[in-house]
């Protein structure tokens, strides 16, 4: 039995893999794909980490692996399917076997949120894509679109702009919610433009993508955007699906805790993106994982008395 299984190897769970193996625990990081670093893998630049300024996401996320595993972090990759606690002993189901650990940190991170409008899924995977940095290089010389106003959505608009010939970004009200420097970025790129308070009422194309039908939510005026690409990056929902329905979620599928990621479950931490928390950044994940790991330690303590 582990002292601890850490779900998911994002920054949370790489840091919470760090700061137990410092702790000399008998560790486990269950990992769903094959490369380690979460969402930070397919981020272009991450411009706010500490005494890292500009560097790739995909190289922070193998620099946060190639830490643990120095440390001697054990991984196997595995779906886990759920999480069921039994007292002093987490039973932690995959797809292959049931594993047993005495504590258990869900870092499972989360996912792209969907605009649910006609034509995003018929026509995902042939203009219409989720990932800017995985995806972008189909579309140089194009014209592409990107839906939403927060960090992810400018980022994903500057990245584009290198490549793509023109570059529009629809936001849904008429201030962005992206970090201003990010803005900053963005507004002086000539080949970026802005369609305030719209929003996508359907995505058009055969068997490719052919533009977007807008309407501005102040006029009620439509306008067509003719392009090939669409980009969605509208927020994200944490992948806590049905894996530990003990312990408790809030309305939007968030684990509740707080800055200790203790659950409502004894024994149970969730750190990282899959947590209540207001700042969900990965400088705020890393911290998580090292919280999360000093809880596993006290309650460690606990089941020895
Ligand atoms: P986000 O900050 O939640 O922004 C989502 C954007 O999409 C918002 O502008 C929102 O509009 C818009 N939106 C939501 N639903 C929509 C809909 N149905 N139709 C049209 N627009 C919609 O999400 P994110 O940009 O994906 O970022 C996710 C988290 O990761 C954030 O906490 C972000 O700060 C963080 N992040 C951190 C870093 C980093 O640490 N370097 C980098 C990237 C992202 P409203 O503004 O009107 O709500």
């Amino acid at each position: 039995m582990k002292d601890v299984i850490i779900i998911g190897s994002g920054p949370a769970g790489l840091a919470a893999a760090i700061y137990a193996r410092r702790a000399g625990l008998d560790m486990l990081v269950l990992e769903k794909n094959y490369a380690s670093g979460g969402q930070v893998l397919t981020t272009y630049e991450v411009d706010n980490y500490p005494a890292l300024p500009g560097i790739n996401g995909f190289d922070l996320g193998m620099q946060m692996r190639e830490h643990a595993d120095r440390l001697g972090a054990e991984f196997k990759e595995a779906e886990v399917l759920s999480v069921m606690n039994e007292g002093t002993v987490k039973k932690v189901v995959t797809g292959e076997e049931t594993l047993e650990a005495r504590s258990v940190v869900l870092a499972m991170g989360a996912s792209h949120a969907k605009l649910s409008v006609p034509g995003e899924e018929e026509l995902a995977g042939m203009g219409v894509s989720y990932c800017a940095t995985c995806d972008g290089a189909f579309f140089q010389n194009k014209d592409v679109v990107v839906i939403g106003g927060g960090d992810v959505a400018v980022e994903d608009a500057v990245f584009l702009a290198r490549t793509s010939r023109k570059v529009w970004l629809v936001h849904r009200r008429d201030e962005l919610r992206a970090a201003k420097s990010l803005q900053q970025k963005l507004f002086e790129l000539p080949n970026v433009e802005v369609v305030w308070d719209s929003i996508v009422q359907k995505i058009e194309g055969g068997t490719q993508v052919e533009g977007v039908l807008l309407t501005n939510v102040k006029s009620g005026e439509e306008q067509r955007l003719p392009v090939q690409g669409v980009f969605v990056a509208v927020g994200i929902l944490p992948n806590s699906g049905e894996i530990c329905k003990e312990a408790r979620q809030d309305e939007k599928g968030y684990y509740i805790a707080g800055e200790d990621c203790a659950t409502s479950v004894p024994g149970i931490f969730a750190a990282g993106d899959v947590r209540t928390k207001r700042l969900r950044q990965i400088v705020t994940a890393v911290a998580d994982g090292a919280n999360a790991i000093t809880g596993v330690q006290d309650y460690l303590v606990t089941l020895k008395m």
